[in-house]
């Protein structure tokens, strides 16, 4: 007997209808089935494991992801307890984290722990606002130089717009940047615990109406203008801040850095001025002036719902290392980290989870304080992985650690922890 669901797999086939039709056809469960099974008729191809992996769809339709078959598994592990010294973060925290390269929890583990044995990392968030950039067009330079005279006194008008779509937001301020007779506005907005990308860009709509109307001659190309600079590496971005700015720093001792971490002070801080400095320099990069922050920042955007794409600004920053006696002084700057507490993927069921291990999910009381938490646990362990690194270069070990846990051995074999 051919069932409904047999029905609409054989439909999709036929090409009779799209994968985004099954959703009218099926409650969200049977829509994720019907349309890997389709797929797998089609493609030729089993897709048993994105099959094995089960969730509640209806909590990701209209939300999260469209014409959905399945779910991908990525390992979650945890490092911790992590000793933070912030604002918001002040004490222990477990850090979950999402990857399948094998060495990189166990060596955030072991900066983590020279860290904690000098007394944890202290962290302060320096700015915070998440930004949207629209440009406009005008017929002349001549109009250019009237609008940007006509901006500033016109931003109340601008403001309530953009407020009118916000209940936990608000336009901080606005930056024009001239090309021509193109106008780049970059909009800051305080967002609460969201990253706040879907909020900042519908308010920014309203503004951009607001303006169209208010200025004659002022006409939107398009919301997002590169000015964001959302999912791009950027100057702006680095130079200006985007989502939270944070700074991390730790000073660790002579005596931990040849017990824990087999090196000096000396070669710790020659390899981060050779390395982060220098060779980041000769290789051109122009706002990643570090080891590999992007390690920690994808493993834990993974595990916590962060949009993944935006990876790429939020592991900007700089590491930066001084030689105190004989100790060692470091410290990251992160320049443009974007996180949330709420929005996006962070209500799913296990990056919920893996918020609340840390105690951050949700919305904050006050409002801000749990993304701005959540923004100084991941700084201390961005510092924790470039405590690990610098030190496991110096002290050659990295080759090492990486063929022992990143080839199926042992982590106690490794002799990392
Ligand atoms: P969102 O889920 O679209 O919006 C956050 C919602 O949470 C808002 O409705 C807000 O209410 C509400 N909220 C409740 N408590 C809050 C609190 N304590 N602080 C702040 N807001 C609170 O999420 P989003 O952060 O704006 O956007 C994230 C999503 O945007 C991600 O899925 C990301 O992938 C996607 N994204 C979109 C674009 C784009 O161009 N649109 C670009 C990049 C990424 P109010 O609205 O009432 O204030």
């Amino acid at each position: 007997m051919v069932s409904k669901k047999d029905d609409v797999v054989k439909k999709v086939v036929e090409g009779k209808i799209g994968l985004h039709q099954v959703d009218a056809e099926a409650g969200p469960d049977d829509a994720v089935e019907i349309r890997r099974r389709a797929v797998e008729k089609l493609s030729g191809t089993s897709l048993a494991n994105i099959g094995s992996a089960r969730m509640d769809y209806s909590m990701v339709k209209g939300r999260n992801a469209e014409n959905v078959i399945g779910m991908t598994s990525i390992p979650v592990g945890v490092v911790g307890p992590l000793k933070v010294n912030g604002l918001l973060a002040a004490g222990e925290f477990y850090v979950p984290m999402a990857t399948t390269e094998g060495a990189l929890i166990a060596s955030i583990a072991r900066g983590i722990k020279a860290i904690n044995m000098s007394g944890g990392a202290t962290v302060r968030i320096i700015k915070d606002g998440m930004t949207r950039g629209p440009a406009f067009s005008f017929d002349s330079v001549e109009a250019v130089g009237r609008f940007i005279e006509w901006l500033p006194n016109n931003f109340e008008r601008i403001r309530k717009a953009a407020q009118q779509t916000l209940k936990h937001g608000r336009l901080d301020g606005i930056t024009p940047y001239v090309l021509g007779n193109n106008v780049f506005l970059r909009f800051r907005y305080d967002t609460g615990d969201a990253m706040g990308m879907n909020m900042v860009t519908i308010a920014t709509e309203a503004a951009c109406s607001a303006i169209e109307e208010g200025f004659e001659g002022a006409r939107l190309v398009a919301v997002s203008g590169n000015m964001c600079s959302d999912k791009k590496q950027s100057l702006v971005n680095s130079l200006d801040g985007r989502g939270k700015t944070v700074v991390a720093e730790v000073l660790v001792k002579d005596a931990m850095l040849r017990d824990v971490l087999h090196t000096s002070a000396g070669k710790a801080n020659e390899v981060n001025l050779t390395k982060n400095w220098a060779g980041s320099a000769r290789a051109g990069s122009a706002t990643q002036f570090n080891a590999h922050f992007a390690n920690s920042i994808a493993a834990i955007f993974a595990a916590t719902g962060q949009d993944l794409a935006q990876v790429v600004e939020s592991s900007s920053g700089y590491t930066w290392t001084e030689i105190r006696g004989r100790d060692l002084y470091i410290a990251i700057t992160l320049t443009s980290l974007e996180i949330g507490t709420v929005g996006g993927g962070t209500g799913l069921p296990t990056q919920k989870e893996a918020l609340s291990m840390m105690k951050v999910a949700g919305s904050g009381n006050p409002v801000g304080s749990n993304s701005r938490k959540l923004a100084e646990i991941i700084a201390a362990a961005v510092l924790a992985g470039e405590l690990n690194l610098l030190c496991a270069l110096a002290a050659r070990d990295l080759g090492k650690a990486h063929q022992k846990l990143g080839r199926g051995k042992a982590w106690e074999s490794a002799g990392k922890a």
